[in-house]
């Protein structure tokens, strides 16, 4: 399917385009967030936060979520592509359970999202 960005917005949806590297995404609520430093797209606030660091010389930096690893090695940030556009989210939050949902076709497998082996 073929859409253009103003076929997009007219049918009601919000779909924002970055200008700089041209991607357009879904916005959920206030949750989606597009990062004009790195270009990456995040699915939630905390993700968002959670990629940047700001150093002692004030500038924040971006990181790559696929380098972000928790003590323990594992990866703080999941990717889920759709419509061809990369979003990162960050695996136990609700935010991110809420967007897997949100994208299977089947409620039925909200059940095995609850039965993840808990970290640590
Ligand atoms: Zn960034
Ligand atoms: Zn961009």
């Amino acid at each position: 399917m073929r859409q253009t960005l103003n076929e997009a917005q007219r049918d009601g949806r919000t779909h924002p385009r970055c200008g700089r590297c041209g991607i357009i995404w879904r916005q959920s609520g206030n949750r989606t967030g597009h990062c004009s430093g790195c270009h990456r797209t995040f699915d939630s606030l905390e993700a968002f936060d959670k990629h940047q660091v700001i150093p002692e010389t004030g500038r924040v930096v971006c990181r790559d979520p696929a380098e972000v690893k928790r003590g323990d090695g594992s990866p703080v940030f999941e990717s889920r592509i759709r419509d061809g556009v990369t979003y990162w989210g960050i695996p136990m939050s609700d935010a991110w359970r809420a967007t897997l949902a949100g994208m299977r076709p089947s409620a039925g497998d909200a059940v095995a999202l609850e039965g993840l082996p808990g970290a640590g």
